[in-house]
């Protein structure tokens, strides 16, 4: 490299890291990004777990797969009927993995454009600001480089369960789960949070018998009780089998199929399936990232330590993304990257207002929410007001056929500032963000009530809930 001295270098290319570089470069700075992930045709590939084998891939096949399913029942209200729909699982990975091709060679557009130094390598952090770069084929360190600042942004990777190590073939992680050629008959996945819900809403759309044994009696206990409920009500009518307070112990390989152990209520059970899919977790990425001599402190879960301003404990090292805490969210990532790359041109600092992060998990109906739930609010000893709107009394809703769902608006009691917002229906990830804008401005019910939706939208959901909050709802008895 004809330089190897650089105002910034990131480690990780993932939307942690790589926003941050492009952020780094459109402020000025000398920005060197390393990324070691590599696709199946042996090249590099920046975007991350995000891009690779996360966001991406995992939403092109609920589109699919989500197709599939309307074709197959959900035409005929509208009068339109076609034969039995045949899927090709074939064509629909190459269609997701096309465009997981266009999305990450994106990153490497947007590096060339924005004159960032991509190096395709395992990158180590050295003391002083110093990063080794291994070679990936031979193992060797064949670079160093030296920045004024370094960013941290490398990630994380699926929690192993003891004696389920994953084979890729009969255990499966979620990578393995995403790129499954064919339709298991049984699909046996163990975790119903975000990843096991959403590739079991897939493989069940596509016609698997979808098991997923959970190890804690509450179904989504970080969502709004409300709304974990009628999530639980709508899985249920679409075939996922989901056993609560399950805890796997063993499994047996047999020749095509496997056998799992578990525990419920003190019984012990059995089952066979044609594959494990274990969705347990993720785990901060250092594999190799940290040289001890660094001294770059790490927490007991293994994650980097940071303050609010994602600096580490070594000046001029900073860490970002899923690798630190926080919930392991891309947005989360990629506005922290923004934030350290502001700080970095600036001098100054900026920090992540945490409890202003939405959440979406886009099963059907999606089920979307940011803040505070009901349960925290009465924990917290904080009064609030409520107000929601059941989708079926939307006007778009009805005409659409999309009616199940409700959304929900918290506020203070005393200020009215909106606490909390909570929706399950059509659409929810987009209609989120309206809440967000508003939460992020500490807007109160009132402000949302009174802006002006367009009609017929479903955005009128969230305008009626923020009306009801006031019991001033017009399309409803308050
Ligand atoms: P990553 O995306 O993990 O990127 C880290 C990068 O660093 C990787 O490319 C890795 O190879 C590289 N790296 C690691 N070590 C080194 C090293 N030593 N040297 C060089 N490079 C290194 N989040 C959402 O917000 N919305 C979703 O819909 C969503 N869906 C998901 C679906 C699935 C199936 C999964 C698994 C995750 C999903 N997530 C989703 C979570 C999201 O993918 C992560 O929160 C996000 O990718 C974290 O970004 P990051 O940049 O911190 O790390
Ligand atoms: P998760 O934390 O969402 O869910 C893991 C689930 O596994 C939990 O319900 C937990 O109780 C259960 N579990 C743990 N140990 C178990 C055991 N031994 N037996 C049975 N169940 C067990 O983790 P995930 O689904 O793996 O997702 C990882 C991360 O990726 C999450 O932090 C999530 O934020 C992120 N992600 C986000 C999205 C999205 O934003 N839509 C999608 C996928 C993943």
């Amino acid at each position: 490299m004809e330089n190897d001295n650089f105002d910034v270098i990131v480690i990780g290319a993932g939307p942690a890291g790589y926003v941050a570089a492009i952020r780094c470069a459109q402020l000025g700075l000398k920005t060197a990004c390393i990324d070691n992930w590599t696709n199946q045709q042996g090249e590099p590939s920046p975007g991350g777990t995000c891009l690779n084998v996360g966001c991406i891939p995992s939403k092109a096949l609920l589109e699919s797969s989500a197709l599939y399913a309307q074709t197959q029942s959900g035409l005929e209200q509208h009068g339109i009927s076609v034969g039995a729909p045949e899927m090709n699982v074939k064509t629909m990975q190459s269609r997701k993995d096309a465009v997981v091709n266009k999305l990450t060679s994106g990153i490497g557009q947007l590096f060339k454009a924005n004159k960032i130094t991509f190096v395709h390598g395992k990158g180590r952090v050295l003391p002083s600001r110093q990063v080794a770069v291994m070679d990936l084929k031979s193992g060797k360190i064949n670079n160093t480089l030296v920045g004024k600042n370094v960013i941290i942004a490398t990630g994380s990777t699926p929690i192993e369960l003891p004696g389920f190590k994953f084979d890729h073939k009969k255990v499966l992680d979620s990578a393995d789960t995403l790129a499954l050629k064919s339709t298991p008959e049984h699909l046996l996945i163990v975790g119903a949070g975000v990843i096991g819900l959403e590739l079991g809403s897939v493989w069940a759309r596509l016609g698997a018998k979808v098991t997923i044994l959970e190890a804690m009696d509450t179904l989504l206990p970080m969502v709004d009780a409300q709304v974990a409920r009628e999530a639980a009500r709508q899985f249920k009518k679409q075939g996922l089998n989901i056993i609560l307070g399950a805890r796997v112990s063993t499994y047996t390989a047999n020749k095509s199929s496997v056998t799992v152990d578990y525990e419920l209520k003190g019984e012990s059970v059995q089952i066979d399936a044609d594959k494990i899919a274990v969705m347990v977790g993720r785990k901060a990425n250092l594999d190799g990232v940290l040289a001890p001599d660094c001294e770059i402190e790490t927490s007991p879960q293994g994650k980097i330590v940071v303050n609010e301003y994602c600096q580490t404990n070594a000046p001029g090292v900073w860490a970002i993304g899923d690798v630190v805490r926080g919930p392991m969210l891309a947005h989360k990532g990629s506005e922290e990257g923004v934030l350290v790359a502001e700080s970095i041109a600036s001098g100054k600092t900026f920090s992540l207002d945490l409890e202003c992060i939405p959440s979406v998990i886009y099963t059907h109906p999606e089920i979307a929410w940011i803040g505070k739930t009901e349960a925290e609010l009465k924990e917290a000893g904080t009064d609030f007001n409520k107000g929601h709107f059941p989708f079926a009394a939307s006007g778009r809703a009805q005409a659409s056929g999309h009616t199940d769902g409700m959304s929900k608006v918290l506020s203070d009691k005393k200020t009215d500032r909106i606490l909390g917002t909570h929706i399950i229906g059509e659409h929810a990830s987009e209609l989120l963000a309206e809440a967000v804008f508003a939460m992020q401005y500490q807007g109160s019910a009132e402000d949302l009530g009174r802006t002006i939706h367009s009609h017929p939208s479903l955005s009128e959901a969230l305008k009626e809930a923020a009306l009801n909050v006031h019991k001033e709802a017009i399309h409803k008895m308050n």
